[in-house]
């Protein structure tokens, strides 16, 4: 025992009791039964308000519950709520565990199963911290989104597309799931933008992107891998299936309409499909999409061609 608590008097013990019954910590006591015994001002605001018993756990779950005060019940099951924390409230002599509440704020709780079977449980507030908490991790969801996304179309960027292909292929060789690439490149791009300027350029590149994510099924993925290069991985498909979806794409693909210039700019695009090999890396199956594509290109531009 330590020293100090051999020493207590009536006196000490009244303090004791009146420094812990303002305390900001939320601090109470439940007897061997699970009948409140003891609540400080804090517990009590957290969840009795006016109520005047009786005060057994269940039933002071059940009213905080009805008066919007305690514990944030998911599904709102109040009596699903109490049979599950009855389950585990015992379970373990110490234990700690963070809750919320109905109005918003965060406790740290300690729960003490004390030798004669009472219940002493003592909650710090951690809304603070748990601010800060999700304030990070917006943060670093922002800059991790930041770091994969390419800034002019709004396209995953080099970088993350490619880390997708390096995943399929990874998983392909354990799942044998099929996958074929697809580079594509705009055709005589440069003219574009010795002619109408770079911004131009830039807002046919956004055109671009933005009429391929429309066309494009949903689980195909769309990267811009440099100036008006794109990579298009096309996962679970043949590559009969793949050079369909790139001609579907290359049909009929509107003009863009450039607010800066009055023209409308109709452009085409070359495409080099490939599938994926059992024993393909990320540089061998882009060299193949790549011979394709150049073959596109020398072949007169405007078309698709299969390695
Ligand atoms: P090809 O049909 O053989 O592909 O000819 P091309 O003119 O499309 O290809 P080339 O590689 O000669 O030119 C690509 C041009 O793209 C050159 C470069 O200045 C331009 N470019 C690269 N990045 C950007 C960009 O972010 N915005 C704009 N507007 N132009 C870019
Ligand atoms: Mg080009
Ligand atoms: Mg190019």
């Amino acid at each position: 025992m330590p020293r100090f608590v051999a020493d207590l008097d009536d006196e000490m013990l009244r303090h004791l009791v009146e420094t812990l019954t303002e305390s900001g910590q939320a601090i109470c006591l439940y007897d061997a039964e699970d009948r409140l015994r003891y609540a400080n001002t804090t517990y009590h605001d957290m969840f009795l308000g006016d109520y005047e018993g009786p005060f057994t756990f269940p039933e002071i779950i059940r009213h905080a519950h009805e008066n919007g005060l305690g514990v944030r019940i998911d599904d709102g099951d109040v009596e699903a709520f109490i049979a599950r924390t009855l389950a585990r409230r015992r379970s373990v002599p110490r234990k700690s565990f963070q809750t919320d509440l109905v109005n918003g704020r965060w406790f740290w709780m300690d729960h003490t199963i004390l030798p004669n079977g009472w219940l002493l449980t003592v909650g710090a507030d951690i809304t603070a911290l748990k601010h800060d908490e999700r304030s990070l991790r917006q943060a670093h969801d922002a800059a991790l989104l930041a770091s994969r996304t390419d800034v002019l179309t709004g396209l995953p960027n080099r970088r993350y597309i490619l880390e997708i292909l390096d995943e399929r292929l990874t998983g392909g060789k354990q799942d044998g799931t099929k996958l074929c690439v697809a580079l594509i490149d705009i055709d005589w791009f440069k003219a574009i933008n010795d002619s109408y300027g770079h911004e131009v350029g830039d807002a046919v590149l956004r055109h671009f992107s933005a009429v391929c994510r429309e066309r494009l099924r949903p689980d195909t993925y769309l990267g811009r891998t440099g100036g008006e290069e794109f990579l298009l991985l096309m996962p679970s498909v043949n590559l009969e299936a793949a050079a369909q979806t790139v001609e579907h794409l290359r049909a009929d693909f509107p003009s863009a309409r450039i607010e800066e210039c009055t023209v409308e700019l109709a452009f085409t695009f070359s495409a080099g499909i490939t599938e994926a090999l059992p024993q393909d890396s990320r540089s061998s199956i882009l060299q193949r999409a790549d011979r394709a594509l150049y073959a596109a290109k020398t072949d007169g531009r405007s078309c698709t061609r299969v390695r």
